[in-house]
């Protein structure tokens, strides 16, 4: 490695630092930037510092926006009266490619975790109570993944909220459609058995 230039050496090991990205990974990625026409090259470094200095969270919501308020939020065309928590911006994501979701959304920015020393105040709890005492909101559907963490942080709140009078609901977890019953978990028949629908 000492005949490596130090700025090739830098290149890889910014690639190693992402996540899922191994050593080898980071080197062939590193000689593809190095391969890369200058244009593209500047480029690709213009949009990780663009991304970084212009994308923030949204004051309401707590999603990825570039304005002061996202688009989601100041959407007249939204229901406000049911706000969907979730983990991260990816699962807003997720929803918004349904295209069957009208109503707001709020982004944890992570789970209560105690073991990783994680608490409530430690995600952005707070910030929902604050915009509920000025909204209009009737429902909280708690969409944390069905993991010991998701399942937590749903408890939590729902422990939070359900004595403010809202209604709060958990996404239904299940069977996959395709998946047989017979190689589910414990947890995920029984998940699915509670939450089973009338027909
Ligand atoms: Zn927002």
């Amino acid at each position: 490695m000492a005949a490596t230039p130090v700025a090739l050496r830098k290149l890889m090991e910014s690639f190693a630092a992402l996540p899922g990205i191994g050593r080898k990974t980071a080197q062939r990625l590193a000689f593809y930037v190095l391969d890369m026409p200058q244009e593209q090259a500047d480029s690709f470094a213009k949009a990780i510092l663009e991304a970084k200095s212009t994308i923030h969270n949204c004051k309401i919501c707590q999603n990825f926006t570039d304005k002061e308020i996202c688009d989601i939020c100041s959407s007249p065309d939204r229901d406000g009266s049911v706000i969907c928590v979730v983990e991260d911006p990816k699962d807003v994501m997720a929803f918004e490619r349904l295209q069957e979701y009208h109503g707001l959304y709020h982004v944890l920015h992570g789970l209560i975790s105690p073991l990783d020393g994680i608490g409530p105040d430690s995600i952005r709890i707070k910030e929902l109570l604050v915009r509920l005492q000025t909204g209009d909101v009737k429902e909280i559907i708690m969409a944390t993944n069905p993991t010991i963490e998701g399942e937590a942080t749903a408890m939590y709140l729902s422990k939070l909220l359900k004595p403010l009078g809202y209604k709060v609901s958990r996404l239904a977890f299940g069977i996959p459609i395709g998946g047989e019953l017979e190689y589910a978990d414990n947890v995920t028949l029984n998940r699915a058995l509670e939450n089973r629908t009338e027909l």
